[in-house]
Order: C-alpha cells, then sequence, then structure tokens
C-alpha cells in the first residue's frame, strides 16, 4: 500500500490516500509551531521523533484496552491510520496546573488538581480555538449528549492510562490534549497524536520540561528533550 494523492496538510502532519478504502497514510512534518501558527520553525528530526513517539503511545495504549485510529508506523516519518471525520474539538485534561490554565485563573504552575479537569475548545483557526462548554457545543452542533459524554469518559479512560504509561518512565504527565473522530459507521475513536508536541511532560525527580513548552517558551532545543522521551518509551518496551 502507497501513498496516493494529498488530502490535508496542517501545522505538522500531511495527511494522503491510499489504495484502500478507510486507510489514511501520515506524514509528520519537521515543523514546529506555536501560538496558534504564528511562531513557526523547521526542526530537523521532529517528524521522526513525533512519529516514533506517537507510534508508540499508541501501541502501549491498546494493551490497556484504548483503541485509536491508529494502525501502523511504515517508516520513520511515516504511519497509516483508519480515516475519521475529526469531531472539531481539542479535548484538554489536567492533572496539574499550567500554561493557559494557570494563566486564566492565576493557579501557580505546578500545582496538582484535586481531579483530572476536562476542557473543550472548539478546533477553529480562525476564532483561535476558544474555550467552550457542554452547552456550547450541543447549540452549535459539534456534537451531541451522547457523544460529549462518550468522549468524556473515553478521555478519563486515556488519561489514567496514559498516567500510568508516563510514570513508568518517570514522567509526570501534567496535561495533555487530545482529538476524537467518527469512523464510517460512527463510532468515536481516538484520533490525531499523542505525543510532547500535545501533552506537557515534567521529569519526575527535577521537574525538567520535555516537552513543546521548550519550543514555546525559547528555552532551547526541542529535539534532544523528545530524543530523550523516544529513548525512555524505547527502553520500557
Ligand atoms: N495543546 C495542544 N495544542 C493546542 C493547545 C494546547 O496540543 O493547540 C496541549 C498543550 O501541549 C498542553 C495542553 O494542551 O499539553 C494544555 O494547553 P494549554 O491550554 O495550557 O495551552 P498553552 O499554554 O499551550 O497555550
Amino acid at each position: 500500500m502507497g501513498k496516493q494523492a494529498l488530502l490535508y496538510e496542517g501545522k505538522a502532519k500531511k495527511l494522503y490516500k491510499t489504495g484502500e478504502e478507510g486507510v489514511l497514510w501520515v506524514e509528520y512534518l519537521n515543523q514546529a509551531t506555536a501560538l496558534n501558527g504564528a511562531k513557526k520553525d523547521e526542526v530537523l528530526g521532529k517528524g521522526e521523533l513525533n512519529n516514533q513517539i506517537t507510534s508508540k503511545i499508541f501501541e502501549k495504549l491498546k494493551k490497556f484496552g484504548i483503541l485509536s485510529h491508529f494502525i501502523e508506523k511504515v517508516s520513520k516519518t511515516e504511519q497509516l491510520v483508519k480515516e475519521v471525520t475529526i469531531v472539531p474539538l481539542e479535548v484538554v485534561v489536567r492533572n496539574v496546573a499550567a500554561g493557559s490554565f494557570s494563566k486564566r485563573l492565576d493557579v501557580p504552575e505546578g500545582q496538582p488538581l484535586k481531579f483530572p479537569i476536562v476542557e473543550f475548545y472548539y478546533k477553529e483557526d480562525r476564532l483561535d480555538d476558544p474555550l467552550i462548554n457542554e452547552d456550547h457545543i450541543l447549540a452549535l452542533e459539534i456534537a451531541t449528549t451522547e457523544q460529549i459524554q462518550e468522549i468524556k469518559t473515553l478521555t478519563q479512560q486515556l488519561n489514567q492510562a496514559l498516567l500510568t504509561i508516563f510514570k513508568e518512565l518517570s514522567i509526570r504527565l501534567i496535561d495533555f490534549k487530545v482529538e476524537f473522530g467518527l469512523d464510517s459507521r460512527g463510532k468515536i475513536l481516538l484520533a490525531d497524536e499523542i505525543s510532547p508536541d500535545t501533552c506537557r511532560l515534567w521529569d519526575l525527580k527535577t521537574n525538567e520540561h520535555l516537552d513543546k513548552d521548550i519550543y514555546r517558551r525559547d528555552l532551547g532545543d526541542i529535539v534532544p528533550v523528545y530524543k530523550e522521551v523516544l529513548r525512555r518509551l524505547e527502553e520500557k518496551e
């Protein structure tokens, strides 16, 4: 199976058709972006690292009974996924205060939260992905009540599995963002990627950032840091 026509080009990935119905080809790019694309740089090796990290995490999640659109990694920078229609929501889970949560609510970064908080952002670049609530989702017909409930349940299960996976790597999972899609039968499936681009990962002992905050906050080079996350994943295979 090879890659065919380009379907979509996003900030960090390109999506192609394949000869097979319902299967897409994803290519991870060497592009780093922040501030909704306002900050943008070519980072050699990033595509390879995110493809490998995401693939390993989706494989590990399978062992926890958490299914995703991921089929298999086909090269260092490419993977096959099931075709889904993405629900235009960025679903964020927070275990520890950080980032926009800390800024908006004046809670110090690093303060553990009493329970995992789930937030929804409307995935719409034109509007800068605004924070929305469940009434907004229903009123704008982004998802149904049942779909919201299922997304919340899947997200909570995912958080528990990811907390376990990262703890084994001596990493604290501070927060993360995921997306869900609908397959051809309308079933909700975890989609997109799970990588240091989409998670805040702090070293368990030193609290060192092992994620995209290094890039967002101009703290240094992300390549060695992403390599360290991959190294820990490979070590615990
Ligand atoms: N996040 C993401 N894509 C986005 C926005 C956020 O993957 O477009 C992730 C981010 O890496 C973090 C979590 O979602 O793990 C929460 O991000 P936050 O709302 O704190 O936003 P930020 O501080 O990154 O602007």
